[in-house]
């Protein structure tokens, strides 16, 4: 199959990548790196069956695909929250260009979307029926509406013109090539932790989140995308779900940390509880995640310890 991957260079995005072409696909990546990293891809440039174009997905572009995953987004509050108008531009314009391109070409589209699209979420855990509870005008809409319209113009697609449409709905997604400068907690409070610095929770820590290893979620994806008669929405997600704290307590034993605590004001809009129901994955798919974050932490601490001395102190929220 050719596979086209927007935002190939991103932390999800090459490891698809890797999987793909490691199982005899061919890859075209279209990234303007505004996020990702050629790093990401280095050890993958070798391959004859991998093409990238630096390019961004606001403009339109035209090639020859079997499937696309449209992956193309900042993900993380600190960057998606600096240039908010380019990252509602990159969801609805993104969006669109591929949705265009599979018009034209036939090729079936996956989106990335994300557990966003349920907001602060007044129902626990979250099912796929869930409508949300969003923010229209806080610091975090320009990513959750710009992924909810992406969602309404998929299915929009899908209805008018017979697009073969997936969407898979993202919950937070750790692992190895995670961008150490983006101020997730994960890739935070392992930095903190291995330069011996606080480890900074944003509110008390009871809020919650169930993070999943990336090489489930890309199975995940893969499954998705391979699935005869199924559009999603579809949720993927680990639903092993813990506070913050207990984040924070779990990476200092795991790097034999000196790091204390410290704590910092919850930034707006920080949704209070989230976790997955991923029944529908499990029905239709026999998808779950397999990896524990006990067994999943300690790969990405090894992945950090040689950044860790390079790279300067993790990222804080802006104001
Ligand atoms: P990432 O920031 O590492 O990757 C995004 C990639 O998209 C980067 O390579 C970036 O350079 C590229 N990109 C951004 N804007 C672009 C544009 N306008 N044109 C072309 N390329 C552009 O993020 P990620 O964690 O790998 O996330 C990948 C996708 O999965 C995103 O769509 C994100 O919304 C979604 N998602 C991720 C998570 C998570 O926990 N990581 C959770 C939910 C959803
Ligand atoms: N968080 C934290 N300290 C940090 C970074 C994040 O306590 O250094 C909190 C953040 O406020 C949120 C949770 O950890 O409650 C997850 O944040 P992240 O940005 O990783 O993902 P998202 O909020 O998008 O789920």
């Amino acid at each position: 199959m050719r596979v086209l991957i927007t935002g190939g260079a991103g932390f999800i995005g090459s490891h698809l990548t890797e999987r793909l072409l490691n199982e005899g696909h061919s890859v075209i990546i279209i990234d303007n790196f505004h996020t990702g990293s050629r790093n990401n891809i280095r050890h993958l440039l070798h391959h004859d069956d991998l093409e990238i174009f630096r390019q961004d997905v606001t403009d339109p572009f035209r090639v020859e695909v079997d499937c696309i995953y449209n992956l193309a987004c900042p993900a993380s509050p600190i960057h998606y929250q600096r240039s908010p108008v380019k990252t509602v531009l990159t969801s609805v314009l993104g969006v669109i260009h591929c949705l265009d391109l599979a018009k034209l070409t036939k090729a079936r589209v996956l989106q990335a979307s994300t557990s966003e699209i349920y907001g602060d979420p007044q129902v626990h855990p979250q099912r796929e029926e869930y409508w949300g509870n969003v923010n229209t005008i806080g610091p975090r809409s320009c990513y959750d509406e710009g992924k909810r319209v992406a969602e309404t113009l998929m299915f929009d697609y899908h209805r008018e013109n017979g697009v073969d449409i997936r969407v898979a709905r993202i919950f937070n997604t750790y692992g190895p090539r995670m961008s150490p400068d983006d101020g997730r907690v994960v890739s935070n409070f392992i930095l903190q932790a291995l330069r011996g610095e606080p480890i900074t929770i944003f509110g008390d820590g009871r809020q919650t989140r169930s993070f999943c290893y990336v090489d489930d979620l890309v199975e995940g994806l893969i499954r998705l995308m391979n699935k005869e008669g199924i559009t999603g929405p579809m949720n993927f997600g680990n639903p092993d779900e813990r506070t913050i704290k207990e984040i924070a307590e779990l990476v200092i034993r795991l790097t034999g940390s000196a790091s204390e605590i410290v704590y910092k004001p919850l930034p707006k809009d920080d949704p209070v509880r989230r976790k997955p129901d991923i029944s529908l994955a499990k029905k239709n798919l026999g998808w779950q995640p397999k990896v524990k974050l006990e067994e999943g932490l300690p790969r990405v601490i090894e992945y950090f310890r040689p950044l860790a001395e390079r790279h300067t102190a993790p990222r804080k929220m802006p104001n």
